[in-house]
């Protein structure tokens, strides 16, 4: 599987520039719209983690493929309606698009019943993007605040940067935005820009096309 084995060669030559543990860096093969044989093809290869975007197509596609492949992981990477929260918490293992307090709050209630952990990230909004999710710059730390007090368990943040400005001071201010709120995790980077989110400290990288290959976005 030569996508697979080309994007962890350069997450891992990445990671070693910065003389970082390429180890510490998360690969989530975002599947979201790809054929299911590019899909089992990367399962076959060895890969478990993956993200979608949507609730419904990822309930649709991983139930069924979890039946094969059980110890898959799946991250939520899209934003998140408040009467999907449930069932959300159910498929998925990991939640990176805590935008606001609504959905920070669906999220507790519906842990608080499953029991099930349930790792989260803050998407933050690093552009201050009309049509896009996630919590402004400003009302990151307020939310993060609210998150944990509600007992969720925040792992760090996440971005997608504005499509024609330079990635890297996206990156880099989610990186301080995380320091300053005791953060660690970076979910950051996706096929354009993943080895420079991984200079910059990304323990996670969202990857989609240069995995799987362009999908159908029609
Ligand atoms: C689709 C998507 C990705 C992957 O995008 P590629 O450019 O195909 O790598 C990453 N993150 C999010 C939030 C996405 O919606």
């Amino acid at each position: 599987m030569s996508g697979l084995e080309d994007v962890r060669d350069r997450i891992a030559a990445a990671a070693r520039a910065a003389g970082r543990d390429p180890a510490e860096v998360t690969l989530v093969g975002v599947s979201k719209k790809q054929p299911e044989e590019r899909v089992r093809a990367v399962l076959d290869a060895g890969h478990r983690v993956f993200g979608e975007n949507r609730v419904q197509e990822a309930a649709e596609r991983w139930g069924p493929l979890r039946e094969d492949y059980p110890d898959v992981t799946l991250h939520l990477v899209g934003p998140l309606q408040s009467n999907k929260t449930a069932d959300a918490a159910r498929l998925f293992d990991v939640i990176e698009s805590v935008d606001r307090l609504k959905i920070a709050r669906r999220l507790a209630d519906a842990f608080s019943e499953t029991g099930r952990p349930l790792p989260c990230y803050v998407q933050v909004n690093t552009g201050d993007e009309k049509q896009k999710a996630g919590a402004t710059p400003d009302e990151t730390d307020v939310l993060v605040e609210e998150c944990r007090s509600l007992g969720l368990d925040i792992r760090g943040l996440m971005c997608i940067p504005p499509e024609d400005e330079e990635p890297a001071l996206h990156f880099a201010l989610l990186a301080k935005i995380a320091e300053r709120n005791g953060l660690s995790g970076l979910s950051m980077g996706m096929s354009g820009d993943f080895e420079t989110a991984v200079r910059l400290g990304a323990t996670v990288v969202r990857v989609g096309s240069a995995l799987f290959g362009e999908r159908d976005d029609g």
